[in-house]
């Protein structure tokens, strides 16, 4: 595959989206596969690998991280059986270092939620070799930002750049039983803020969304699932909404596109 594939980033909701076939957002990520066709290999930055400084996962079988708590027990035995690509995994770290970033390879490193939820539902036969990439919080916008543009060349490799977070994320106003699928003023007021910064191209505000967006501290609490985004930001250029749902009555589901 030679023609360059955008980047994404994509919310990834809760676990039970793995089981949920009548989920929009489920839906969704079966739909984007079908749409992308298989890329050589994928490289995700997961909400759900935090490190002080960039990680990158370099085992050829990757084992199923179970990192979560509390859901149904059909969910603990899902495992997603990709292969690794530890070669990919060698020229991440050195794209990397062309921008004065210090990775380095994880050698027992699995893949976490954030990756084989998402990917199960767009591959479902786990034939696409995955890497990950951590997020480092405390580094900041910036630093994602910069991975991402250091990643950029791999789009014209046939290498997927994936960002899985969440456009809102805050666990302690999620409702589980929520019938509704209207966010509440807060959620909304900052997601209509993020989408049009991503549309009209607004890379420099959308790095500054802490005292720019509205309600941002509301919405993320802790930085680690909006970071990955500017990763796919930085890999791309244009940006653009490619799907939006709510679930649990405040989590914008909400994927882009970066070309
Ligand atoms: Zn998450």
């Amino acid at each position: 595959m030679n023609e360059r594939l955008p980047a994404y980033f994509i919310s990834h909701g809760a676990p039970t989206l793995a089981l949920n076939s009548n989920d929009p957002t489920h839906r969704f990520f079966r739909e984007l596969g079908r749409l992308l066709g298989k890329p050589r290999a994928v490289i995700v930055v997961s909400a759900h690998w935090e490190a002080n400084s960039p990680r990158v996962s370099g085992v050829s079988r990757p084992e199923t991280i179970h990192d979560f708590y509390g859901f149904p027990g059909a969910l603990y035995r899902l495992t997603y059986p990709a292969e690794g690509a530890p070669e990919l995994a060698q020229r991440v770290v050195e794209l990397l270092g062309e921008v004065d970033i210090r990775a380095s390879v994880d050698a027992r490193r699995g893949i976490d939620h954030g990756v084989w939820i998402p990917l199960m539902l767009m591959y479902p036969e786990a034939d696409v070799p995955v890497i990950q990439l951590s997020v480092q919080v405390g580094l900041g916008n910036y630093h994602h930002y910069v991975m991402g543009r250091a990643l950029r060349p791999l789009r014209s490799r046939g290498v997927l750049i994936l960002g899985s977070g969440g456009l809102t994320h805050n666990l302690a106003e999620v409702e589980l039983d929520s019938p509704s699928d209207a966010l509440p003023m807060w959620a909304g007021e900052f997601r209509s803020w993020v989408v049009n910064a991503i549309e009209q191209g607004r890379h420099q505000d959308l790095l500054r969304y802490e005292s720019l967006a509205p309600h941002a501290q509301r919405n993320h609490p802790r930085e680690e699932h909006f970071l990955p985004l500017f990763t796919a930001m930085g890999a791309g250029d244009v940006g653009r909404r490619v799907h939006s749902a709510v679930a649990f009555r405040s989590l914008a589901m909400d994927a882009f596109s970066f070309d």
